[in-house]
């Protein structure tokens, strides 16, 4: 790729290409991205040939393509394909491989203070159940993981790291392939919460040096609702006990004998929306198509600007901490409830979304904050855009949105 192919963006094809952009300006991305129409059209497509031929018939005809989901899983990653399991959340496939670790009393989880709600909900239900302790690697001065403290704080007893790569609530992107080092280092297993940041930045699960990693198709993937992926590292794979298991992920060879699969699809079930797989595979193509670097890059750039442009609001306070950022921007306006803003927004057409304590508990709690309003770029998103946003701020702050939100 030459110098200039890095920093020129064909936005308008992006656009084009995006029916979404014509309704409304959406800086949701980090709750649903817009879907680009080839994503839209093949699962469009698939419903249509399931209700001609019939689902099953549908499914066999679309075999190929169905089976090319794991490659193009597998191109995203860079694993193999039999490390991937396409699940229907990133939830789902974090639980998978979360629940299938074989804890004993005594062991110890340590995790990070951006932690997502779900993730450390069920290390608290199996941290009663087994009788674990459940420890938070406090953060940097930057305001990300501390991977020295990490570090210290690893000893035989440690079961697991488990990292949020992106947390749901802002701009921090934490040092997963640090954290990954120290994992490695003392034989640990590695969970990498990876579902803010698949689609947005580059991910290479040998550089990152994770274990298992858990990623959602709706968000920066731009994917269709209702899907995700696990990918589980084939030399961890029988060290793992999947909490359940169906006659997809298993095989009843005799009266009183099952066999597992012995790929990461394990980790699936049987019945699956055929029509969301295939539009994940695409959406998976896409995103690669115009390079996740690429991506990044045209990312981090926009939410730099809407940074900036906020922090010239009166009354507006940005609130991202970290010391790489990426394309979550959240802010909060003095006076105004992030609900009232969100609302005042939508009004005018833009959507942006509230982050609450329950979604990331520690880390809000540490801050002191308890709601924030969440304006998250892609890189469809325009200058122009990120204009038209901070203008509708600028109205809600300056007393015009207090009486209309
Ligand atoms: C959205 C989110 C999830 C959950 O993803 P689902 O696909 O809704 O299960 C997990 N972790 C983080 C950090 C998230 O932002």
């Amino acid at each position: 790729m030459t110098a200039t192919a890095v920093h020129t963006f064909d936005v308008d094809r992006a656009r084009r290409e995006t029916p979404g952009c014509e309704n409304v300006v959406h800086f949701n991305n980090a709750g649903a991205s817009l879907m680009p129409a080839p994503v839209l059209d093949s699962t469009v497509a698939h419903l249509r040939l399931e209700a001609r031929i019939g689902g099953y018939e549908a499914a066999a005809a679309a075999e190929g393509k169905i089976e090319a989901v794991y490659g193009s899983a597998a191109r995203l990653l860079g694993c193999g394909p039999d490390e991937v399991a396409v699940v229907d959340s990133a939830t789902r496939a974090w639980d998978m491989a979360f629940y299938s670790i074989p804890f004993t009393a005594g062991d110890r989880i340590l995790t990070s203070e951006a932690e997502y709600a779900s993730n450390f909900i069920a290390y608290l239900q199996l941290a009663q159940r087994h009788d674990l302790q459940v420890e938070v690697v406090p953060n940097d001065d930057a305001g990300q993981i501390s991977v020295s403290r990490l570090r210290e704080l690893i000893d035989d007893r440690v079961r697991l790291v488990s990292l949020t790569h992106i947390p749901t609530n802002g701009g921090l992107v934490n040092p997963a392939a640090e954290v990954g080092k120290v994992a490695r280092d003392a034989g640990v297993l590695y969970l990498l919460d990876a579902c803010q940041s698949a689609g947005q930045l580059p991910l290479d699960v040998a550089e990152i040096g994770c274990d298992m990693l858990s990623v959602t198709g709706r968000k920066y993937l731009r994917g269709p609702r209702g899907t995700g992926l696990l990918y589980v590292r084939r030399d961890v794979l029988d060290e793992l006990s999947p909490p359940m298991l169906d006659l997809h992920a298993a095989t009843w060879v005799a009266r009183d004998e099952y066999r597992m699969r012995s790929d990461a699809r394990r980790f699936e079930s049987w019945e699956f929306n055929y029509a969301a797989k295939i539009g994940l595979g695409r959406a998976i193509d896409y995103a690669l198509g115009w390079g996740v670097e690429r991506i990044r890059d045209r990312v981090y750039g926009l939410a730099e600007e809407l940074r900036r442009g906020l922090a010239e609001v009166p009354g507006v306070t940005p609130q991202d901490v970290g010391a790489e950022l990426c394309g979550i921007v959240t802010f909060t306006v003095e006076g105004v409830a992030p609900e009232d803003v969100k609302t005042w927004l939508g009004v005018r057409g833009i959507n942006v979304s509230v982050s609450r304590v329950p979604s990331t508990r520690l880390d809000m709690e540490n801050r002191g904050i308890d709601e924030l309003v969440r304006a998250s770029v892609h890189y469809y998103n325009t200058e122009r855009e990120i204009q038209l946003l901070l203008e509708a701020v600028r109205e809600t702050g300056s007393g015009t949105g207090r009486s209309g939100g």
